[in-house]
């Protein structure tokens, strides 16, 4: 079953589709109540939501402690979840500090948590990221701009179907002052996937 990981987007689409036509043919699930859930699970996912996260986890280190241990389990604290989809998907935070640093990829297909993050960006896709990230993860931070210091240690994770991955970014310096929705505002979706500071 794990092997569907590797299938193609197409085959997977053409599935779910016959899954729904059959539930539809029984009388089980209304069309336009699909597709309303599918729209209401787009509309409220987006980066802004993973920044909540990590605004939260900059502002209550007990929240932090939970989130690094369960993400899946505290991400209701925050009014969100990993739910919305056919599962529910295992969420792995990982928490980048000032000898470690941490990357997201999926290195077979776009595996990706739409639910905090929104639709994944095309580069996270793309051929050229996906396979060279792994072998040469600072070249390829240093075509996004960002240049970790030479004695961080940079570990890429790579997603799949149960499981995803965000990177909880480093607080920024002289930020203390700030209230959550302010350090909400700092944070970027790259910040949030490894391929930027925050
Ligand atoms: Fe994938």
């Amino acid at each position: 079953m794990s092997d569907d990981h590797h299938g193609s987007a197409a085959a997977i689409a053409a599935h779910v589709r016959h899954v729904e036509a059959l539930l539809e043919e029984r009388g089980l699930v209304d069309p336009t109540e699909l597709d309303r859930a599918l729209v209401a699970f787009l509309a409220r996912s987006s980066p802004a939501g993973g920044a909540r996260v990590v605004a939260r986890a900059w502002s209550d280190n007990a929240f932090r402690e939970r989130l690094l241990d369960d993400a899946n389990a505290a991400l209701p604290e925050v009014g969100m979840s990993m739910g919305g989809g056919l599962q529910e998907q295992r969420l792995n935070v990982v928490a980048n500090t000032d000898t470690a640093h941490n990357v997201v990829v999926c290195t077979l297909c776009s595996c990706y948590p739409i639910a905090l993050l929104g639709p994944s960006p095309t580069w996270y896709k793309s051929e050229a990221y996906r396979s060279r990230v792994v072998r040469d993860p600072r070249g390829v931070l240093r075509e996004f701009g960002f240049e970790p210091d030479p004695d961080v240690e940079i570990t890429v994770w790579d997603a799949s179907a149960e499981s995803r991955y965000m990177v909880l970014p480093r607080r920024p310096t002289g930020t203390d002052g700030l209230d959550e929705k302010h350090l909400t505002e700092l944070v970027t979706r790259n910040g949030l996937l490894g391929v930027a500071a925050v």
